[in-house]
């Protein structure tokens, strides 16, 4: 060991700050111990820790904090020039050639504790690319974006410092491509805590700041910077001295009174620059090109350098832009560190003066200078136990997908496979995991039960062992779980089984499982069963579950004269139905297979085809027409799916909901009856473009979506339980007789949910493209707006007369919203429509854009539909009533567009077209 490092180690161990501890014992040096500071090499070899000669801090290489990237080191050319004034760790680092976003994760941090982050970058020509690797990208801490890393030479080294307080036990420092402009790459990664009091206007999360400078005045310009072992190894770079700058300086120690909120080091504050006597001392920047919205963080530190004898003063005041930024003329103190310090936003550019006041004998001075752009943090990051429990899924199954950074956030970072929750008062929730066809192997991983919200988990066609666990069920709000194609042994836990049996879980274990058993709860003896009896079975319970539920709730509420009873295979009043371990008993009439052949005489009439089959055309003995639903063979949906309508029908009752006449459960005919609507479905009357026919007013529009809308609000709220449609739409809106009243049909996909537990329940996600709920189905909730929204749609096509999705696949709700948002109803309204009055359309036209909002939360209540309908329906009825000969009589007055248009007596509705009408 020479001399000169003897007495660098002497040096060192008398400066290491209070806090510190000096640690002995290192053959041939010393270091300081510094609480709390991680120092990462990036890029360096894996076992390749060390202690830098520069700083004396540790080193540790990056293996443990990413997983991703490539290790390099720089060009032997610019590895001759690091040389003892810069630390090892530019000697290498590690570049990310693929991926949009790639992080570095650094855990067991003390949640809440306040951090300078810095990172650092070297070029190096590492790439042999001379400036042509060159490469501007941005840097993310968490969720949120930093600053642009511009690094734009080979041979200089660039820093980027934030202030932040991280709120959870790890960070994630995130190195993010920009398309075209070169390999992100990083030399060091530097985490230094810092006092609560320092800083203070980083409070909490919500607030970081990015150093955009952080300045030594009035040192030598060759003077290196100051950082490390001066408190928290902040950088303070030298800025070089203006020619109208004089330096000046003290050997002196320049102290900081206890509290002080930035603590400048005494070798930053022992120099300054001032200026020659009158004169005033000035300073400026630019705010960033890209962002001129950003608001900055200014600390000016101040220290007198001299006694004063008692004939000089040194006061001034600090002016921003021409005006005063300090409210108070200012003396700075003998050896004292004191800081001027504010927010500065609303400009292009920040242009500081230090005045001297008209009593100073001295020209002004500063020391020191801090400016900081404050940094949004709009994004959340994911739920800190969420991100824990995918983290050690991800190690525990080594799953190779690039799930860099948070797994939820920013949005378009979402992870593969991954689906969240994001709402607006509370950190995302990751509610999906498809791992599916990841080659898993061993058992499912208790892990698991740490994502508490998850409501969707997909682990099939993996290798998964042992048993399926009991925990699984424990999940509160899983909804789905698909486990086919596994390896698993042993029996579905019961807890599982009752969670599917209820309906509240569907989960799926078909296909490939080696052996699963099973004890049906009824049987005695333990017997295997195949997955899919397992689903049958789980179908059938669960449509027993909800028989019972839902029938003991409409009795108690509703007791009639029948005496409606639902009982099992075994009891004695049900008949045998071919293997469906359910039979159901109706207050309805039920028919026999040739009962029906009867009244339809022989399936002579068809009028109409959905998903379970055909429907065709009868009429009971006393001759009213029936409508007789047959679930064909070649369904795919079971029968005890196609009955689930009828178990909803039995228990809702209103004059806008179709009226279930009986229903036939017949060896293999199963069959459901009911009101004949002679006028068919709302989306033939919409649509129908032959010759013949007439095509709806707008009055008789309005009058069935006001029923319609009736039928829905009785779902939702005078039901007991509430039931959610699911699918609601044009197609499932039958019309009665020359009034057209419109009833409700289609109850096979309802749901029931307790409105007093829940705002919403978790499902598998069904219903009809176009009319489908968006949030419903990225979040698998359902609640009644999910029907307000597929309401809206139904809404938006009676005023436009358009599809769901036009011909060109833009949706109705897009194609209208940009219309109306300029006011332009004429070119949305249905050419069909006849006249209309403005303002009623217009009532609609406001409506379906509120029920269609993509937060539920934001979706009107049918009931506040029903309210809006009524009074359009008024104003429309109003209108006729003062412009009789548009209005005709009756609901069929139907005229064409072209002589509404030219009527001079809708004056009204030609007044109004520029724009919405108050209404
Ligand atoms: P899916 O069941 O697949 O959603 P859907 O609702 O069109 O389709 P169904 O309810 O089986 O299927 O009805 C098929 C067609 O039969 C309807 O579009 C309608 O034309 C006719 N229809 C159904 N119920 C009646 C009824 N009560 N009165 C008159 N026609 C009916």
């Amino acid at each position: 060991m020479s001399c000169s490092m003897l007495a660098l180690k002497l040096t060192l161990a008398v400066s290491c700050p209070q806090s510190h501890t000096f640690l002995p014992g290192v053959r041939f040096w010393s270091i300081c111990l510094a609480p709390g500071f991680i120092s990462i090499d990036c890029g360096s070899p894996p076992s390749a820790g060390y202690v830098d000669v520069v700083t004396w801090l540790p080193y540790v290489p990056d293996a443990q904090f990413v997983d991703a990237g490539v290790s390099h080191n720089i060009s032997a050319e610019h590895a001759g020039m690091i040389d003892l004034k810069l630390p090892r760790l530019y000697n290498d680092l590690r570049s990310f050639p693929t991926g949009a976003r790639n992080c570095y994760t650094v855990r067991s941090l003390t949640p809440g504790t306040k951090y300078l982050v810095r990172a650092t970058f070297l070029h190096g020509n590492y790439d042999g690319l001379g400036p042509g690797g060159l490469a501007v990208f941005d840097l993310h801490l968490g969720v949120n974006f930093w600053q642009t890393a511009n690094v734009s030479s080979v041979s200089d080294t660039f820093q980027a410092e934030i202030i932040a307080v991280v709120p959870d036990d790890y960070v994630q420092v995130c190195l993010v491509g920009k398309k075209g402009l070169g390999t992100p790459f990083i030399s060091g990664l530097e985490l230094r805590p810092l006092p609560d009091t320092l800083y203070p206007v980083v409070a909490n999360a919500s607030l970081s700041m990015a150093v955009h400078g952080r300045y030594n005045l009035g040192p030598d310009d060759e003077k290196p910077i100051v950082r490390y072992p001066s408190p928290h190894d902040r950088v303070w770079k030298v800025l070089a001295n203006l020619r109208s700058w004089n330096p000046a300086n003290t050997t002196g120690t320049v102290r900081y009174v206890a509290g002080d909120q930035f603590e400048v080091p005494s070798a930053v504050m022992q120099t300054a620059a001032t200026v020659d006597d009158g004169f005033s001392l000035r300073f400026y920047w630019g705010a960033y090109e890209s962002n001129k919205e950003l608001d900055y963080f200014a600390v000016l530190h101040m220290a007198e350098l001299r006694r004063l004898n008692g004939s000089e003063a040194r006061i001034c005041e600090v002016y921003l832009n021409n005006g005063l930024w300090y409210s108070k003329p200012f003396s700075p103190e003998f050896r004292y560190s004191s800081s001027m310090f504010g927010m500065v936003a609303g400009s292009t550019e920040y242009s500081f003066r230090i005045e001297p006041t008209a009593n100073s004998t001295l020209p002004p001075l500063l020391n020191a200078l801090e400016i900081y752009v404050m940094v949004p943090t709009a994004e959340r990051a994911t739920h800190g136990g969420d991100v824990s429990a995918i983290m050690a899924i991800k190690a525990k199954y080594e799953i190779k997908r690039n799930w860099m950074g948070d797994p939820c956030g920013p949005k378009i970072y979402l992870w593969d496979g991954v689906g969240c929750n994001y709402a607006i008062s509370s950190a995302p929730r990751i509610t999906s995991l498809n791992l599916s066809s990841n080659g898993l192997a061993g058992e499912i991983t208790t892990l698991l039960s740490n994502l508490t919200a998850l409501q969707n988990l997909d682990l099939s066609h993996n290798s998964l062992t042992g048993n399926i666990p009991e925990f699984l069920a424990q999940l509160p709000s899983l909804a789905v779980l698909d486990l086919t194609g596994n390896k698993f042994n042993g029996s579905v836990p019961e807890s599982l089984l009752k969670r599917s049996q209820e309906g509240a879980l569907s989960l799926r274990i078909e296909a490939n499982i080696s052996s699963i058993n099973n004890d049906q709860p009824q049987r005695k003896k333990p017997t295997k069963i195949s997955a899919v009896n397992l689903a049958v079975a789980a179908v059938v319970l669960s449509v027993l579950v909800v028989v019972v539920v839902t029938l003991t709730l409409c009795l108690r509420r509703r007791r009639t004269e029948n005496d409606l009873s639902v009982r099992p295979l075994n009891g004695s009043k049900s008949k045998e139905d071919n293997g469906d371990a359910v039979s159901l008993q109706f207050d309805t009439r039920q028919f026999s297979y040739k009962e029906l052949k009867t009244i339809t005489n022989s399936f002579e009439k068809s009028i109409g085809k959905g998903g379970f089959g055909v429907v065709y055309l009868g009429y009971l003995e006393d001759g009213t027409p029936v409508a007789v639903k047959m679930r064909s063979e070649s369904s795919s949906q079971g029968v005890n799916e196609f009955l689930a309508e009828a178990l909803h029908l039995i228990r809702v009752h209103h004059r806008n909901l179709v009226n279930l006449v009986g229903h036939c459960k017949d060896g293999q005919h199963s069959a459901l009856v009911y009101e004949y609507m002679s006028e068919g479905t709302l989306q033939e009357k919409l649509r129908e473009k032959s010759p013949n026919s007439v095509p709806l007013t707008w009055r008789q529009r309005l009058r069935i979506s006001l029923d319609s809308a009736q039928g829905l609000e009785y779902l939702h709220k005078a039901c007991t339980p509430p039931l959610i449609h699911r699918d609601v739409k044009a197609a499932n809106i039958l019309l009665n007789g020359s009034n057209l009243e419109a009833k409700i049909a289609d109850f096979g996909l309802s749901k029931a949910f307790n409105n007093d537990l829940q705002s919403h329940v978790s499902t598998r996600v069904v219903g009809t493209p176009g009319y489908l709920d968006p949030e419903y189905y990225t979040s698998f909730q359902l609640s009644e707006k999910s029907d307000v929204y597929s309401f809206g749609i139904v809404l938006l096509e009676v005023v436009t007369g358009q599809p769901p999705i036009l011909p060109e696949s833009v949706h109705i709700v897009q194609w209208a919203r940009q219309r109306l948002a300029k006011g332009d109803i004429e070119s949305v309204v249905d050419d069909n429509m006849g006249r209309y009055d403005l303002n009623s359309v217009w009532k609609v036209a406001d409506l379906a854009p509120r029920c269609t909002e993509q937060a539920a939360s934001q979706r009107p209540a049918m009931a506040d539909v029903v309210v809006q309908l009524k009074e359009s329906l008024e104003l429309e009825e109003g209108c006729e009533r003062v412009h009789g000969s548009y209005a005709g009589s009756g609901d069929g007055y139907g005229e064409n567009s072209d002589t509404a248009s030219q009527s001079t007596q809708s004056g009204r509705v030609l007044d109004l077209v520029s724009g919405p009408a108050a209404r």
